[in-house]
């Protein structure tokens, strides 16, 4: 492509984003699509000869935007909602452009050195300790698994040369997102010793059930090696008490590692500060400003108070690439599983300095409320009740009916196309989970929301 082509289809493109994000809502939230039905519209086989831009972007359009789930859409309140504005699409693209990869510094000093300063600015504002390490992961799940390796290191060093012991046990509640038990799993730990913490009536893990749980272990000759504390879980977004569980793993010398991959944007906020009391004695630290931050797909944040544990883990400089490391000339490889490392501070810089603090906190505070109203009806309302305390932007709430009835409702909601909100179980009913996290989200579509759920009763 010449770059005058490039700038005829470039600009093109650009212009395609940006009528739909002026209005994503023109699609239905979930596309009608049956299972299969793209694959089989594309041919099997890739063309031999490369086709014309007109036609791959006329294809785009013609079969990518339907079979697409619109997580750009304002009325996209299942799971965890999210977004990607403008000024993190632009950073994205020229990441594209400049294709750099921080496996070392001399790979991409840019990609190694902006990593560090959006994640100090990052660590500064939500009042995490300043001497943390961190690094961008792709998602959440890997910020973690690379926790539970970090203290299966900790726990058991000879596990570089010799492999995985027997023994090692790792525990979070039975609130916790599957992260912890995958990593857990795909580490080697075995199913057996992977514990589930029972949680109390707000769905906070019992601190007292873990400590019960890891002296039993003990008693049993097996090794505690990993606590997962979570600050915002998956389904009622909850917070295990930090403090309490902390005091438990320094006691035992367990490695601390708080999942705050929704929750943790929230502590830029003063007035949800709370909800990472205690994590600065955590030994490791995830939060996703793909989840609640603006920010693409993907970026997740790793931090650690204990770097030298994951490079004694993980580094291996000595025999592949040797690079010269100095207190300047990081090599990211040495931190992480992968080894090629996409430009992925970008999009977070663009979005920390196109908003600024300010601009996030107001985000926040905005999605904040718009649960708040949400929970509000649903408390005022006889036929509705909410199914656990909202401390941030998700509602989980219920008919006053069978699980059936509620499938339903789910089911009749999204049909609608102007609302998609998901479903959890809690106490073993099922449940109706709303969450708002887009930043074109408005009362508008809470109170559209709402109509279609009182409608499909
Ligand atoms: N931790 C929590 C609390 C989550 O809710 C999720 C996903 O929703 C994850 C971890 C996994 O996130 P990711 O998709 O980035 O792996």
């Amino acid at each position: 492509m010449s770059p005058e082509e490039f700038r005829r289809y470039g600009h093109q493109a650009v212009d395609w984003i940006a009528e739909y994000l002026a209005n994503p809502g023109r699609y239905p939230v979930v596309p009608p699509l049956k299972p299969g039905q793209l694959v089989d519209a594309l041919p099997a086989c890739g063309p031999e000869q490369g086709e014309p831009m007109e036609k791959i972007l006329a294809d785009f359009e013609r079969l990518i935007v339907p079979a697409s789930t619109h997580w750009n859409h304002p009325g996209f309140l299942a799971y965890f909602a999210n977004s990607s504005p403008p000024e993190a699409i632009l950073g994205e693209l020229l990441a594209a452009a400049l294709n750099g990869n921080g496996m070392l510094w001399k790979t991409s000093p840019a990609v190694t050195e902006l990593e560090q300063v959006a994640l100090g600015w990052l660590r500064r504002w939500s009042g995490l300790p300043d001497d943390w390490f961190g690094t961008i992961h792709d998602t959440a799940s890997t910020s973690t698994l690379h926790a539970i390796l970090a203290a299966r290191h900790a726990a058991d060093p000879e596990t570089r040369t010799r492999g995985a012991s027997r023994g090692l046990t790792a525990y979070a509640s039975e609130q916790a997102h599957l992260s912890p038990e995958k990593g857990a799993l795909a580490l080697g730990f075995g199913q057996e010793y992977v514990r589930r913490v029972p949680v109390d009536s707000e769905f906070r893990m019992r601190a007292d059930a873990l400590g019960e749980m890891i002296e039993r272990d003990l008693a049993a000759g097996l090794r505690p090696c990993c606590v997962t504390a979570t600050v915002g879980t998956t389904s009622t977004t909850s917070v295990d008490p930090v403090p309490a569980i902390a005091d438990i793993c320094g006691r035992h010398g367990i490695w601390l590692h708080v999942d705050a991959a929704y929750a943790g944007a929230a502590a830029i906020v003063p007035e949800f500060r709370w909800a990472i009391a205690g994590c600065e004695r955590a030994d490791s630290f995830v939060t996703n400003p793909h989840k609640w931050m603006l920010t693409p797909m993907d970026c997740s944040v790793f931090y650690t108070r204990r770097p030298d544990v994951l490079r004694a883990a993980l580094s291996a400089t000595g025999v592949y690439l040797p690079a010269p490391e100095g207190p300047r000339t990081l090599n990211f490889m040495d931190y992480c599983i992968p080894m090629g490392r996409r430009f992925r501070a970008l999009k977070l810089w663009f979005v920390l300095r196109a908003y600024g603090r300010e601009g996030i906190v107001d985000m926040i505070r905005e999605h904040v409320r718009l649960a708040q109203e949400f929970a509000r009806r649903v408390d005022a309302s006889d036929r509705f009740e909410l199914a656990a305390p909202v401390p941030f932007s998700v509602v989980c709430f219920r008919y006053k009916g069978s699980d059936e009835d509620n499938r339903r409702i789910l089911e009749r909601v999204n049909a609608s196309g102007d609302i998609f909100i998901s479903g959890t179980v809690l106490n073993g009913k099922y449940t109706l989970h709303l969450a708002v996290g887009n930043y074109q989200t408005t009362g508008r579509h809470i109170g559209r929301a709402w109509e279609l759920i009182d409608a499909a009763v």
